[in-house]
């Protein structure tokens, strides 16, 4: 754990009532002001020629990175430094690699599978992160989309290497290593962990037993077989794992088009908070009719959140309004607003006077309702 500005403190001259408490050599007013800069790592240590041996000691210790990162074809392994991802946050999700044999048949159909496997998250396409080519040879042909490695370039890196003969050993070997390289910072644990999922486990126990692994505590998983499924499941769980908890879910802001639409289709606006968007698209979806949906910035905000933040006031949307200009590529001049927001109508209309604001629904499962009512 990082050190706090009062624990630093506490090694200060200004704590121990020294004749150079306060003496303002490091440039700050107080000791107490330098440790709470020393805290942030706004400042070097060295600053003040009279922090103890001790101090300095405990101080390196507690900003020392505890697990390192190692880059392999661009992805980053490793790096984390909390055991729970309620602490902060993980940093880098756990790689997941599928060991090709060259040897074998039919190693390019393997291959072409899994150039052809990709999942559609909100923001990004997912796809098999690596693939190890073992018992490569340059004369052979590769058709491959996604990076490569051969296995003898693979073990030249320091990854702590574990293979997976037994769940229990493997995750008694996960946890020690992880708590040993955060708790204690201990160097002997601190590189990233890759676990070889071996080749004599069935689809269903490969895939649990990953799950696990995922969760606690592997930097990188590497697996004998292919399968979509499998991947699919490893991949949504990965997705909900190191998908930071700090960071709401968002999509683009955009206008986004259901069903075709004209320009004289019905036009709905909303916020670009994920789970927002993906109510309101999946409704207008199922409608029966062509309609649009504007997406305004609001920092993954959900409607009244954002507003409440001023994430979502009049002028953003007229701002938003103009950059997609909405004028030009629909004549639809009215824009339904979420219910929610229903005391920002005048305001709206104010800001964005070529435009009229009317109130929709509160709730998007009643947008199907509110079209039939609007269509009379
Ligand atoms: Fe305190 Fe050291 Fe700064 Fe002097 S130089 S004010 S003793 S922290």
């Amino acid at each position: 754990m990082e050190m706090t500005g009062l624990q630093i403190f506490k090694y200060l001259p200004g704590a121990k009532k020294e004749p150079q408490a306060n003496c303002k050599e490091c440039g700050c007013p107080t000791c107490m002001a330098f440790a709470l800069k020393l805290a942030k790592q706004n400042i070097e240590l060295s600053k003040c020629p009279y922090a103890t041996a001790e101090l300095n000691e405990k101080y390196l210790h507690s900003i020392k990175h505890p697990q390192k990162t190692i880059e392999i074809k661009g992805l980053k392994i490793g790096g984390e430094n909390v055991l729970y991802r309620h602490e902060k946050t993980f940093i880098n999700r756990t790689i997941l690699a599928v060991l090709v044999d060259c040897d074998k048949l039919d190693y390019q159909n393997i291959l072409n599978r899994i150039n052809e496997f990709e999942i559609k998250g909100v923001n990004e396409i997912f796809h098999v992160d690596l693939v190890i080519l073992q018992n490569y040879q340059k004369n052979k042909s590769i058709i491959c989309n996604v990076p490569t490695i051969t296995l003898e370039e693979f073990e030249t890196y320091d990854l702590i290497k574990i293979f997976n003969k037994d769940f229990h050993k493997t995750k008694e070997q996960l946890i020690t290593t992880r708590k040993k390289a955060i708790l204690e910072k201990d160097d002997n644990y601190s590189n990233p962990v890759c676990v070889f999922m071996g080749e004599k486990l069935d689809l269903y126990n490969t895939c649990a037993q990953a799950s696990y692994y995922i969760c606690k505590y592997a930097n990188m998983l590497v697996f004998e077989q292919f399968d979509e499924a499998m991947f699919s499941t490893l991949i949504t769980l990965r997705q909900n794992i190191y998908t930071d908890p700090q960071k709401p879910l968002q999509v683009e802001s955009n206008l986004y088009e259901f069903n075709n639409p004209d320009k004289n289709s019905i036009v709905f606006l909303t916020t670009n908070f994920a789970l927002t968007f993906f109510a309101v698209a999946n409704e207008l979806e199922s409608l029966n009719i062509p309609s649009y949906l504007i997406v305004i910035p609001a920092e993954g905000m959900s409607v009244l959140t954002a507003w409440s933040a001023e994430k979502f006031t009049a002028q953003i949307v007229a701002n938003t309004l103009k950059k997609l200009d909405i004028k030009n590529r629909i004549n639809t001049r009215t824009i339904i607003i979420p219910g929610l927001l229903a005391h920002m109508t005048e305001e709206l209309n104010e800001a964005s006077p070529d435009f009229n604001f009317i109130v929709g629904t509160h709730e998007a499962s009643a947008i199907k309702d509110f079209v039939k009512k609007l269509q009379l």
